[in-house]
Protein backbone atom coordinates (compact mmCIF):
# COMPACT_ATOMS: atom_id res chain seq x y z
CA UNK A 1 0.00 0.00 0.00
CA UNK A 2 1.06 4.11 -0.81
CA UNK A 3 0.57 6.39 1.95
CA UNK A 4 -0.10 10.14 1.04
CA UNK A 5 0.00 12.54 3.31
CA UNK A 6 -3.13 12.45 5.25
CA UNK A 7 -1.86 8.28 5.72
CA UNK A 8 1.33 9.45 7.39
CA UNK A 9 -1.38 11.49 9.87
CA UNK A 10 -3.50 8.98 10.18
CA UNK A 11 -0.88 6.41 10.91
CA UNK A 12 0.75 8.66 13.79
CA UNK A 13 3.92 9.15 11.62
CA UNK A 14 3.31 12.38 11.75
CA UNK A 15 1.76 14.70 14.15
CA UNK A 16 -2.18 15.92 13.55
CA UNK A 17 -0.80 19.86 13.63
CA UNK A 18 0.82 19.36 10.44
CA UNK A 19 -2.06 18.68 8.46
CA UNK A 20 -2.28 22.08 6.35
CA UNK A 21 1.49 22.01 6.00
CA UNK A 22 2.04 18.64 4.20
CA UNK A 23 -1.52 19.21 2.45
CA UNK A 24 0.23 22.55 1.05
CA UNK A 25 3.13 20.43 -0.01
CA UNK A 26 1.61 17.95 -1.43
CA UNK A 27 -0.25 20.29 -4.16
CA UNK A 28 2.97 20.98 -5.26
CA UNK A 29 5.05 17.92 -5.13
CA UNK A 30 4.44 14.21 -5.19
CA UNK A 31 3.96 12.33 -1.79
CA UNK A 32 4.35 8.52 -1.48
CA UNK A 33 5.50 6.38 1.28
CA UNK A 34 5.53 2.60 0.68
CA UNK A 35 4.61 0.40 4.06
CA UNK A 36 7.87 -0.77 4.11
CA UNK A 37 9.28 2.27 4.49
CA UNK A 38 6.45 3.95 7.24
CA UNK A 39 7.81 1.40 9.48
CA UNK A 40 11.28 2.36 9.49
CA UNK A 41 9.88 6.02 10.79
CA UNK A 42 10.40 6.63 14.12
CA UNK A 43 7.77 9.63 14.63
CA UNK A 44 9.05 10.43 18.70
CA UNK A 45 12.85 11.22 16.68
CA UNK A 46 12.56 14.96 14.87
CA UNK A 47 15.83 14.22 13.20
CA UNK A 48 15.10 10.99 11.72
CA UNK A 49 16.94 10.39 9.23
CA UNK A 50 14.22 8.46 7.31
CA UNK A 51 11.22 10.76 7.94
CA UNK A 52 13.16 13.52 6.27
CA UNK A 53 13.76 11.42 3.26
CA UNK A 54 9.98 11.53 2.63
CA UNK A 55 8.09 13.23 5.26
CA UNK A 56 6.80 16.69 3.09
CA UNK A 57 7.98 19.78 5.27
CA UNK A 58 7.08 23.51 4.52
CA UNK A 59 10.86 25.05 4.00
CA UNK A 60 10.36 23.23 0.33
CA UNK A 61 8.13 25.69 -0.75
CA UNK A 62 10.59 28.18 -0.07
CA UNK A 63 12.69 28.92 -3.34
CA UNK A 64 16.67 29.23 -2.56
CA UNK A 65 18.75 31.94 -4.94
CA UNK A 66 20.57 28.39 -6.06
CA UNK A 67 17.73 26.25 -6.68
CA UNK A 68 17.16 25.47 -10.36
CA UNK A 69 14.05 23.98 -12.25
CA UNK A 70 16.15 21.34 -14.04
CA UNK A 71 18.67 21.12 -11.84
CA UNK A 72 20.87 18.45 -14.00
CA UNK A 73 19.94 19.13 -17.68
CA UNK A 74 17.47 16.71 -18.50
CA UNK A 75 14.99 18.43 -20.51
CA UNK A 76 18.11 19.91 -22.85
CA UNK A 77 19.45 17.00 -23.76
CA UNK A 78 15.73 14.99 -24.46
CA UNK A 79 15.37 14.49 -28.56
CA UNK A 80 12.16 13.32 -27.53
CA UNK A 81 9.48 12.15 -24.70
CA UNK A 82 11.28 9.29 -22.84
CA UNK A 83 14.91 9.68 -24.04
CA UNK A 84 17.77 11.66 -22.97
CA UNK A 85 20.64 11.56 -24.48
CA UNK A 86 24.14 13.51 -23.21
CA UNK A 87 26.98 11.01 -23.42
CA UNK A 88 27.89 9.56 -26.93
CA UNK A 89 27.71 5.68 -25.77
CA UNK A 90 24.48 5.72 -23.55
CA UNK A 91 20.94 7.42 -23.34
CA UNK A 92 18.55 7.29 -20.26
CA UNK A 93 15.03 5.42 -21.54
CA UNK A 94 12.13 6.60 -19.13
CA UNK A 95 8.97 4.60 -19.32
CA UNK A 96 7.41 5.72 -16.42
CA UNK A 97 7.57 9.25 -13.64
CA UNK A 98 5.83 7.43 -11.48
CA UNK A 99 7.88 6.66 -8.16
CA UNK A 100 6.96 4.21 -5.38
CA UNK A 101 8.15 6.87 -2.63
CA UNK A 102 9.18 10.52 -3.70
CA UNK A 103 12.09 11.28 -2.21
CA UNK A 104 12.01 15.06 -0.55
CA UNK A 105 15.26 15.71 -2.37
CA UNK A 106 14.10 14.50 -5.87
CA UNK A 107 16.26 16.03 -8.60
CA UNK A 108 13.31 15.21 -10.71
CA UNK A 109 10.99 16.65 -8.59
CA UNK A 110 9.55 19.06 -11.03
CA UNK A 111 8.76 15.69 -13.22
CA UNK A 112 8.72 12.91 -11.42
CA UNK A 113 4.63 11.88 -9.89
CA UNK A 114 3.69 15.29 -11.85
CA UNK A 115 2.89 14.66 -15.13
CA UNK A 116 1.36 12.12 -17.64
CA UNK A 117 2.98 9.12 -15.40
CA UNK A 118 3.43 6.54 -18.87
CA UNK A 119 5.01 6.86 -21.98
CA UNK A 120 2.08 5.66 -24.17
CA UNK A 121 2.81 2.58 -26.49
CA UNK A 122 3.51 4.76 -29.73
CA UNK A 123 6.16 7.38 -27.53
CA UNK A 124 7.91 4.03 -26.45
CA UNK A 125 8.40 2.60 -29.72
CA UNK A 126 9.30 6.08 -31.27
CA UNK A 127 12.02 5.75 -28.03
CA UNK A 128 13.58 2.74 -29.20
CA UNK A 129 13.63 3.75 -32.80
CA UNK A 130 15.57 6.59 -31.60
CA UNK A 131 18.12 3.84 -30.18
CA UNK A 132 17.86 1.44 -33.07
CA UNK A 133 19.12 4.13 -35.27
CA UNK A 134 21.93 4.90 -33.39
CA UNK A 135 24.50 2.32 -33.37
CA UNK A 136 26.79 4.34 -31.15
CA UNK A 137 24.58 3.30 -28.25
CA UNK A 138 26.34 0.97 -26.06
CA UNK A 139 24.03 0.99 -22.99
CA UNK A 140 20.50 1.85 -22.11
CA UNK A 141 19.78 3.19 -18.62
CA UNK A 142 15.95 2.42 -17.76
CA UNK A 143 15.23 5.03 -15.51
CA UNK A 144 12.42 7.47 -14.71
CA UNK A 145 10.34 7.30 -12.17
CA UNK A 146 11.03 3.65 -11.24
CA UNK A 147 11.21 1.32 -14.06
CA UNK A 148 10.37 -1.71 -11.48
CA UNK A 149 6.82 -0.09 -10.94
CA UNK A 150 6.24 -1.20 -14.10
CA UNK A 151 4.32 -4.91 -14.61
CA UNK A 152 6.59 -8.09 -15.37
CA UNK A 153 5.08 -8.05 -18.44
CA UNK A 154 6.04 -4.73 -19.71
CA UNK A 155 9.23 -4.71 -18.27
CA UNK A 156 9.89 -8.11 -20.05
CA UNK A 157 8.80 -6.55 -23.40
CA UNK A 158 11.47 -3.45 -22.88
CA UNK A 159 14.07 -6.32 -21.63
CA UNK A 160 13.34 -8.10 -24.93
CA UNK A 161 13.28 -5.26 -27.15
CA UNK A 162 16.53 -3.46 -26.20
CA UNK A 163 18.01 -7.08 -26.43
CA UNK A 164 17.09 -7.31 -29.65
CA UNK A 165 19.10 -4.08 -30.85
CA UNK A 166 22.67 -6.02 -31.79
CA UNK A 167 24.88 -2.52 -30.57
CA UNK A 168 22.88 -2.52 -27.02
CA UNK A 169 25.53 -4.79 -24.95
CA UNK A 170 23.96 -3.28 -21.79
CA UNK A 171 20.74 -2.68 -19.52
CA UNK A 172 20.45 -1.17 -16.72
CA UNK A 173 18.29 -0.55 -14.94
CA UNK A 174 18.30 2.42 -11.75
CA UNK A 175 15.36 1.53 -9.10
CA UNK A 176 14.62 2.14 -5.51
CA UNK A 177 11.83 -0.39 -5.47
CA UNK A 178 14.48 -3.41 -3.51
CA UNK A 179 14.66 -0.96 -1.09
CA UNK A 180 11.31 0.83 -0.30
CA UNK A 181 9.21 -2.02 -1.42
CA UNK A 182 11.52 -5.20 -1.83
CA UNK A 183 8.79 -7.85 -1.34
CA UNK A 184 7.97 -6.45 -4.95
CA UNK A 185 10.90 -8.16 -6.22
CA UNK A 186 9.27 -11.85 -6.95
CA UNK A 187 9.98 -14.33 -9.06
CA UNK A 188 8.20 -12.96 -11.93
CA UNK A 189 10.39 -9.62 -11.47
CA UNK A 190 13.37 -11.49 -11.83
CA UNK A 191 12.14 -13.26 -13.97
CA UNK A 192 11.70 -10.53 -16.27
CA UNK A 193 15.05 -9.24 -16.25
CA UNK A 194 16.51 -12.70 -17.96
CA UNK A 195 18.28 -11.46 -21.29
CA UNK A 196 21.09 -12.54 -22.90
CA UNK A 197 22.62 -9.08 -22.62
CA UNK A 198 24.19 -7.78 -19.34
CA UNK A 199 21.30 -6.34 -17.45
CA UNK A 200 22.77 -4.39 -14.35
CA UNK A 201 20.00 -2.65 -11.72
CA UNK A 202 21.61 0.15 -9.38
CA UNK A 203 19.71 0.28 -6.57
CA UNK A 204 19.24 3.55 -4.38
CA UNK A 205 20.45 3.46 -0.80
CA UNK A 206 20.95 6.32 1.52
CA UNK A 207 21.01 5.24 5.32
CA UNK A 208 21.79 1.85 6.67
CA UNK A 209 18.60 1.40 8.50
CA UNK A 210 17.38 1.03 5.11
CA UNK A 211 18.98 -2.26 5.09
CA UNK A 212 16.30 -4.26 6.37
CA UNK A 213 16.72 -8.45 6.18
CA UNK A 214 13.80 -8.02 3.87
CA UNK A 215 15.99 -5.60 1.39
CA UNK A 216 18.72 -8.19 1.64
CA UNK A 217 16.27 -10.95 0.21
CA UNK A 218 15.28 -8.96 -2.42
CA UNK A 219 18.43 -8.05 -3.53
CA UNK A 220 19.63 -12.08 -3.07
CA UNK A 221 17.02 -12.74 -5.62
CA UNK A 222 18.26 -10.50 -8.23
CA UNK A 223 22.01 -11.33 -7.69
CA UNK A 224 21.37 -15.29 -7.81
CA UNK A 225 19.67 -14.58 -11.50
CA UNK A 226 23.33 -13.49 -12.33
CA UNK A 227 22.24 -9.96 -11.94
CA UNK A 228 25.23 -7.68 -10.96
CA UNK A 229 23.61 -5.06 -8.42
CA UNK A 230 24.88 -1.47 -7.81
CA UNK A 231 24.12 0.97 -5.31
CA UNK A 232 24.08 4.85 -5.59
CA UNK A 233 23.82 7.10 -2.47
CA UNK A 234 22.88 10.71 -2.63
CA UNK A 235 25.20 12.63 0.16
CA UNK A 236 22.54 14.49 2.36
CA UNK A 237 22.73 16.75 5.35
CA UNK A 238 20.91 15.30 8.26
CA UNK A 239 20.57 12.13 7.08
CA UNK A 240 23.96 10.95 5.88
CA UNK A 241 26.31 13.36 6.23
CA UNK A 242 28.32 11.59 9.00
CA UNK A 243 31.38 9.06 8.47
CA UNK A 244 29.82 6.23 10.30
CA UNK A 245 27.02 6.33 9.00
CA UNK A 246 28.37 6.40 5.26
CA UNK A 247 30.67 3.62 6.67
CA UNK A 248 27.19 1.35 8.10
CA UNK A 249 25.62 1.81 4.88
CA UNK A 250 28.18 0.99 2.50
CA UNK A 251 29.72 -2.14 4.74
CA UNK A 252 26.20 -2.98 4.82
CA UNK A 253 25.60 -2.78 0.98
CA UNK A 254 28.93 -4.99 0.28
CA UNK A 255 28.00 -7.29 2.61
CA UNK A 256 24.84 -7.90 0.87
CA UNK A 257 26.59 -8.46 -2.25
CA UNK A 258 26.02 -5.07 -3.84
CA UNK A 259 28.86 -3.14 -5.10
CA UNK A 260 28.69 0.77 -3.86
CA UNK A 261 28.67 3.11 -7.35
CA UNK A 262 27.97 6.45 -6.97
CA UNK A 263 28.15 8.41 -3.81
CA UNK A 264 26.17 11.89 -5.44
CA UNK A 265 26.89 15.21 -4.21
CA UNK A 266 23.35 16.74 -3.79
CA UNK A 267 21.21 18.75 -6.99
CA UNK A 268 20.13 21.94 -6.97
CA UNK A 269 16.83 20.93 -7.18
CA UNK A 270 13.94 23.41 -6.15
CA UNK A 271 13.21 23.60 -1.98
CA UNK A 272 15.48 21.09 -1.24
CA UNK A 273 18.20 23.56 0.14
CA UNK A 274 17.84 22.35 3.62
CA UNK A 275 19.83 18.93 2.12
CA UNK A 276 22.71 20.32 0.83
CA UNK A 277 26.13 20.68 2.07
CA UNK A 278 29.56 21.81 0.97
CA UNK A 279 31.51 20.13 -1.48
CA UNK A 280 34.57 20.22 1.31
CA UNK A 281 32.49 18.45 4.03
CA UNK A 282 31.85 15.73 1.18
CA UNK A 283 35.78 15.86 0.12
CA UNK A 284 36.34 15.52 4.31
CA UNK A 285 33.96 12.43 4.67
CA UNK A 286 35.06 10.67 1.61
CA UNK A 287 38.56 11.09 2.88
CA UNK A 288 38.09 9.47 5.97
CA UNK A 289 36.18 6.26 4.16
CA UNK A 290 39.68 6.16 2.29
CA UNK A 291 42.29 3.59 3.81
CA UNK A 292 39.92 2.76 6.56
CA UNK A 293 37.50 0.76 4.66
CA UNK A 294 37.63 -1.97 1.75
CA UNK A 295 37.82 -0.68 -1.27
CA UNK A 296 34.81 -2.43 -2.17
CA UNK A 297 33.02 0.29 0.52
CA UNK A 298 33.70 3.33 -2.03
CA UNK A 299 31.81 4.47 -4.29
CA UNK A 300 33.11 7.22 -6.44
CA UNK A 301 31.88 10.67 -5.58
CA UNK A 302 30.46 12.68 -8.21
CA UNK A 303 28.52 15.99 -9.01
CA UNK A 304 26.03 16.65 -11.95
CA UNK A 305 27.16 20.05 -13.17
CA UNK A 306 24.10 22.08 -13.03
CA UNK A 307 23.39 23.36 -16.61
CA UNK A 308 23.25 19.69 -18.18
CA UNK A 309 27.22 19.03 -17.97
CA UNK A 310 26.73 16.24 -17.31
CA UNK A 311 28.79 14.47 -13.69
CA UNK A 312 32.44 14.80 -12.78
CA UNK A 313 34.46 13.18 -9.95
CA UNK A 314 34.84 15.59 -7.07
CA UNK A 315 36.70 13.40 -4.48
CA UNK A 316 40.52 14.96 -3.79
CA UNK A 317 42.70 13.71 -5.55
CA UNK A 318 45.60 11.87 -4.35
CA UNK A 319 48.19 12.90 -6.71
CA UNK A 320 49.02 16.65 -7.40
CA UNK A 321 52.68 17.85 -9.45
CA UNK A 322 55.72 18.47 -7.41
CA UNK A 323 56.79 22.03 -8.45
CA UNK A 324 59.27 22.99 -9.79
CA UNK A 325 59.75 19.26 -11.67
CA UNK A 326 58.73 16.82 -13.56
CA UNK A 327 57.43 14.62 -10.89
CA UNK A 328 54.58 14.11 -8.75
CA UNK A 329 53.97 14.17 -5.33
CA UNK A 330 50.87 11.24 -4.18
CA UNK A 331 49.23 11.52 -0.69
CA UNK A 332 48.66 8.53 1.57
CA UNK A 333 45.55 8.03 3.84
CA UNK A 334 47.36 10.22 6.79
CA UNK A 335 48.26 13.12 4.51
CA UNK A 336 51.47 12.50 4.24
CA UNK A 337 52.90 12.73 0.65
CA UNK A 338 55.45 10.68 -1.33
CA UNK A 339 57.17 12.05 -4.52
CA UNK A 340 56.87 9.72 -7.92
CA UNK A 341 59.12 9.96 -10.91
CA UNK A 342 57.65 11.51 -13.66
CA UNK A 343 57.84 8.02 -16.54
CA UNK A 344 57.99 8.44 -20.04
CA UNK A 345 55.37 9.88 -22.79
C1 LIG B 1 23.97 9.79 -14.95
C2 LIG B 1 23.60 9.72 -16.36
C3 LIG B 1 24.01 8.64 -17.14
C4 LIG B 1 24.80 7.49 -16.59
O1 LIG B 1 26.09 7.88 -16.29
P1 LIG B 1 27.13 6.82 -15.76
O2 LIG B 1 28.28 7.69 -15.36
O3 LIG B 1 27.43 5.90 -16.88
O4 LIG B 1 26.49 6.09 -14.63
C5 LIG B 1 23.68 8.63 -18.46
N1 LIG B 1 22.97 9.64 -19.02
C6 LIG B 1 22.56 10.69 -18.28
C7 LIG B 1 21.79 11.77 -18.95
C8 LIG B 1 22.85 10.76 -16.93
O5 LIG B 1 22.41 11.80 -16.21
S1 LIG C 1 13.08 7.27 -6.26
FE1 LIG C 1 14.53 8.53 -7.48
S2 LIG C 1 13.27 9.49 -9.09
FE2 LIG C 1 11.86 8.70 -7.51
S3 LIG C 1 11.51 10.41 -6.09
FE3 LIG C 1 13.25 9.27 -5.26
S4 LIG C 1 15.08 10.25 -6.14
FE4 LIG C 1 13.31 10.91 -7.34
Amino acid sequence: MTLGADDLIARGLVAPERRDELRRVAERYAVAVTDAVAALIDPADPADPIALQFVPDAVELETAADDRPDPIGDERWSPLPGIVHRYPDRVLLKPSLVCPVYCRFCFRRETVGQQAGMLDAAALSRAFDYIRERPEIWEVIVTGGDPFLLSPRRLAAIVETLGGIAHVAVIRFHTRVPVVDPCRVGPALVAALAADKAVYVAIHANHPRELTPAVREAVGRLVRAGIPVLSQTVLLRGVNDDAAVLEALFRGLVAMRVKPYYLHHPDLAPGTARFRLGIGRGRELVQSLRGRVSGLCQPSYVLDIPGGYGKSPIAASGASPREGSDEWLVADRTGRRHRYPPGSG
